[in-house]
This record gives C-alpha cells, sequence and structure tokens, in this order.
C-alpha cells in the first residue's frame, strides 16, 4: 500500500487529537451570543489568566483576530508601523486597509524578524495636521518568513518602552506565541507582558480544528467584542471550538518541543547535502527554510511531492514545518526521500 505524503506545508494541516475530539463531543454549550457558553468562558478565562491579561475572546481565525484588534487600536486615517515581512502586511487580503480604512507603514525586516528601534523610533509621526496618527506598532512572533525566529522579551520590551513614551500600543501577531516561548524557554508572559494586546492561533501548532483568541485589557476587550460582532465573528454554541482549545492548552503547549526537535532533525538531515541551502543550520522553532541551488523552488516542491513530501514554496525558500501528527520516524523517512530526490545514496 503506498504510503500517505508527509505533509510539512504548514502546522494548519494538524487534525484534532482523540482528546480533542472527545472534549468536543461533551463540551456543555450554551449561546455565546449572551454570553452562555460556558464552555467559551473557561477557555477565555483560562487563556487571560496564562498570557497576564485581563480578558480574551475567542474569534474563528487568526486573521479576523488581527484586524478586530486593529479596529478597536485604531480609527480611519490612522497608521500602524509593521515589518513588511509579516502576515498581517502580506497575507490578510490587506484587511486593515480594506475594512477599517488604516494605513499600513510596512518597514524592512532584519533577518532575525525584528524591526531596528531606530527606524521605528523615526517612524512615528510628530502631531502634524500633514500626518496620519501613528497609533500602533505590530510585532509578529514567532516570525514566520525569518524561519520561525522568536523575538525576545528583551527585545519586545525595548520597543514597549519607545511606543509606550510616544503614546502608541504595541500589538502582538503571536500566532506561534507558544513556539516562541518554547523556543525561548521562558514563561508566555515573559513575552506578553511587553504587549498591549495580543492573539495567537489554536489551529496551527495546537492541532485544533479552528479558533484564535484576542487577549488584552478589560476596555481593549470590551470595544473588541463590539468590534467582532460587526465582522460577523460572533459565534453561538462555540464551546464545540472552545471545548478542543482548551485541551490545547491543557496538552499541547509543551509537546512543541518535540516538533522544534524534529525541525532540527530535519534541518540536520538536509545540511550535509550537496547543492541544499539552509536558512538556518539549526531552526529556533517548528520552521525550516530551505532551498536547492540552481533550481528553481516551484520545481523542486513538485519533485518532492512526487516522492512523497510536501512542503510550501515561499518566495525564493521552501518551508518545512514540523508539526503534531508528524513524529521523529517521519522526519527520518522525509530525509531518506530527500536524499533519493538528490540522488544522494
Ligand atoms: C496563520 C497566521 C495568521 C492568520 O491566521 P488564520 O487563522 O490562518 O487566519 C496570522 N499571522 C500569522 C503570523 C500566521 O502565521
Amino acid at each position: 500500500m503506498e504510503r500517505p505524503p508527509i505533509d510539512l506545508r504548514s502546522d494548519t494541516v494538524t487534525l484534532p487529537s482523540p482528546a480533542m475530539r472527545k472534549a468536543m463531543y461533551e463540551a456543555e454549550l450554551g449561546d455565546d451570543g449572551y454570553g452562555e457558553d460556558k464552555t467559551v468562558a473557561r477557555l477565555q478565562e483560562m487563556v487571560a489568566e496564562r498570557v497576564g491579561k485581563d480578558a480574551a475572546i475567542l474569534t474563528p481565525s487568526g486573521c479576523m483576530a488581527n484586524l478586530i484588534a486593529l479596529l478597536t487600536l485604531c480609527e480611519r486615517g490612522c497608521e500602524v508601523l509593521l515589518g513588511r515581512d509579516t502576515d498581517m502586511y502580506l497575507w490578510e487580503a490587506g484587511a486593515m486597509s480594506a475594512v477599517g480604512g488604516i494605513y499600513p507603514n510596512p518597514l524592512p525586516n532584519e533577518p532575525d524578524g525584528t524591526i531596528s528601534l531606530e527606524l521605528l523610533k523615526a517612524n512615528i509621526r510628530q502631531p502634524d495636521v500633514h500626518f496620519p496618527r501613528t497609533r500602533a506598532i505590530c510585532l509578529e512572533n514567532t516570525n514566520n518568513l525569518s524561519g520561525g525566529l522568536p523575538l525576545t522579551p528583551t527585545y519586545m520590551a525595548s520597543v514597549h518602552a519607545t511606543a509606550s513614551s510616544r503614546g502608541v500600543a504595541l500589538y502582538l501577531d503571536g500566532a506561534r506565541l507558544f513556539n516562541a516561548a518554547v523556543g525561548l524557554k521562558v514563561d508566555v508572559r515573559e513575552i506578553t507582558t511587553h504587549v498591549d494586546a495580543l492573539m495567537f492561533c489554536f489551529s496551527k501548532g495546537l492541532s485544533c480544528p479552528v479558533g484564535s483568541i484576542v487577549c488584552g485589557s478589560q476596555a481593549f476587550i470590551d470595544e473588541a467584542l463590539r468590534q467582532r460582532k460587526m465582522l460577523g465573528g460572533q459565534m453561538r454554541q462555540a464551546g464545540i471550538i472552545a471545548a478542543a482549545a482548551i485541551v490545547a492548552m491543557q496538552e499541547m503547549i509543551d509537546r512543541l518541543e518535540e516538533d522544534h526537535e524534529n525541525a532540527r532533525l530535519l534541518a540536520e538531515g538536509l545540511r550535509d547535502l550537496p547543492g541544499i541551502e539552509l536558512k538556518h543550520t539549526s531552526p529556533s522553532t517548528n520552521i525550516v527554510f530551505f532551498r536547492a541551488r540552481a533550481k528553481d523552488v516551484n520545481e523542486t516542491s513538485r519533485e518532492l511531492e512526487a516522492a512523497g513530501v510536501r512542503t510550501l514554496p515561499m518566495g525564493e525558500w521552501l518551508r518545512a514545518v514540523t508539526h503534531y501528527g508528524i513524529d521523529s520516524r517521519e522526519i527520518v523517512r522525509a530525509v531518506k526521500i530527500f536524499r533519493s530526490v538528490w540522488s544522494v545514496p
């Protein structure tokens, strides 16, 4: 029998664990439009406490979570500073402009995913009728395109100090926030304490079928609820989603270390292959970027897929993401497939 391909395109391909399916089946439900879904309430309290914020609200997607947060922080015609190599700038269909009338000022990301503090300082506008008002700085942690590198608490603290001193909010797109915390071996609060508001996704490495969550101060969340309603993101018996997310909070965070070890294992296997270039010889979290020199990435991706490994072309690189459902034996098998594609015995 032919084996299914090893799917390393993204950690979004993860399927819910048996414990999640059971929790979803048994979840106590109510109408969350009336604030009556006890499972949603339990999740939101659990998450707010875990990240050290007053409150949290469940959203259908990470993209909507980011949009809810920005609509809460910024009025029309305001400006946000963000990295040009980030999801919010590249892959959210221009939502902040299209829906919110918010003006993005994309700044270059350094190879480690940071934006230089000098550049941020220089781009926060002075009050002047000619200028849009700078309302927020957005960071992405881990930063996908830099190769899943986590931004350190020290860096986050320095951006926060700069932002606060100029009356600008710091918002974190933490789609893979727990990969950052586990990768840095710090409590997640060492990261989240340095932002005014944040979101993270349950539907990536945490393996839930659906869902993200926005967290912040009580005043921020009170307004975010209105924005979520306006965008159509208020759900009814959403406890069915929240139940899986509760299991994720309890059981799927510490195991991210396994994904990070598997990413390192994969990188080690790729490192010695002739003609293969890695963005980072030892990845910090669950993302590996690589490419075959002198070969088009789309062509390489097709060859790998035909041989049984799925990867995702992203610009000049191929991305492989390790995740729940892919164990070290499959990584070893993937490396064998890579070797055969590059004719290395
Ligand atoms: C996946 C992702 C999002 C968007 O999440 P969706 O649930 O796919 O809408 C936002 N930011 C980053 C960094 C992501 O990786």
